[in-house]
């Protein structure tokens, strides 16, 4: 099957295979398996932080986070399209106990304006900001400068209020920008970046930042059942995420360029070039041409994996087990099709 659902359905390579198997582990709640241990040393050292914490998910990390810098009652200001209001089944509402306040994000991040106006002021009637939360990539398929969030980083300092990037594809974002990880992240207090996309790596994430918030995040990920005991076997693939995956995610990007100067060539497909930074191509198909369900039927039946549109739009996700062969055979489905 080709599979452009996610970068979620990459198998791990057998590299990863051999380390899993080989990996030296023990008891992680107690701090005493070693492959977790040296993950979490590596995956700080790379993003530029003190600290970092091996979670199951990257869902898991984001919401550890908002538990972590917050309490109970809190208000979280983040952008409208972003992965923790969008995709995260309200969790912040159960787990943290926040609410949540929505800015635009259309361009891949939140004006300055929007997020001063959204932090709230003292006031009996008032919940207090507790967190502002930033997203690059963005999963609308924006890498988005890290320059733009200078401002916000002065404001939410002089405000005392931290900074949580969800950077689930922070390495995509760096490759595409050109820049170091490090530089990106500088912009949040804590990070949590995912090893289980285009990375590679069968299971995890990762949450980084100072010690302190680390200490007190480990302890929340045992609240959250996240203890987890000989953690080294998916550990091990993880580093190798780190160490051998990230410089070929351009390939994924250059594959996904590709695809969407050929989806523009289909009469009545719409690409979002302006969303095409990283692996991801955005596009919608008319009805006319041909309906969802029938599109994601018949692609099945030529051996491709698609899902269905969201807010109308199809979104095709490159990956290391896509070749641009099989963006060919995905090419030639599609004009088939829809002629
Ligand atoms: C995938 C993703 C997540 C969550 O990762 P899971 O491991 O699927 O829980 C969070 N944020 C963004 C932007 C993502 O794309």
């Amino acid at each position: 099957m080709i599979d452009l659902r996610s970068d979620t359905v990459t198998k791990p390579t057998d590299r990863m295979r051999t380390a899993m198997e080989n990996a030296i582990v023990g008891d992680d709640v107690y701090g005493d398996d070693p492959t977790v241990n040296e993950l979490e040393r590596l995956a700080a050292k790379i993003i530029g932080k003190e600290a970092s914490v091996f979670v199951p998910s990257g869902t898991f990390g984001n919401q550890l986070a908002v538990l972590t810098h917050t309490k109970r009652g809190d208000e979280v200001i983040l952008g409208r399209g972003s992965h923790i209001f969008q995709h995260e089944v309200g969790a912040a509402a159960v787990i943290a106990g926040v609410q949540l306040r929505l800015v635009d994000d259309e361009k891949g991040y939140m004006s300055l304006d929007d997020v001063k106006e959204a932090i709230r002021s003292e006031n009996i009637h008032f919940p207090e900001t507790g967190l502002i939360c930033i997203e690059n990539a963005h999963s609308n398929g924006m890498a988005v400068s890290p320059d733009k969030y200078e401002e916000i980083r002065k404001l939410a300092k002089k405000n005392k209020i931290p900074i949580h990037m969800d950077g689930a594809r922070v390495f995509n974002a760096a490759v595409s920008l050109n820049v170091n990880v490090k530089d990106i992240a500088n912009y949040a207090d804590s990070v949590m970046f995912c090893l289980s996309k285009g990375l590679g790596a069968p299971i995890g994430s990762i949450l980084a930042g100072d010690r302190e918030f680390v200490k007190k995040a480990r302890k929340n990920r045992k609240l959250m059942g996240g203890g987890m005991r000989q953690a080294g076997v998916i550990a091990a693939p993880g580093i190798l995420a780190l160490v051998e995956m990230v410089d070929r995610l351009k390939e994924d990007h250059d594959n996904a360029k590709m695809l969407a100067s050929k989806l523009d060539e289909v009469k009545g497909i719409d690409v979002r070039h302006d969303r095409n930074d990283i692996n991801m191509v955005y596009c919608t198909i008319p009805k006319e041409l041909i309906k969802e369900e029938k599109l994601v039927k018949e692609m099945k039946k030529n051996g491709i994996l698609i899902n269905g549109a969201e807010n109308e739009e199809y979104r095709f996700v490159t990956n290391k087990d896509v070749s641009s062969e099989d963006l060919e055979i995905f090419m030639n489905v599609i004009m088939e099709l829809t002629k």
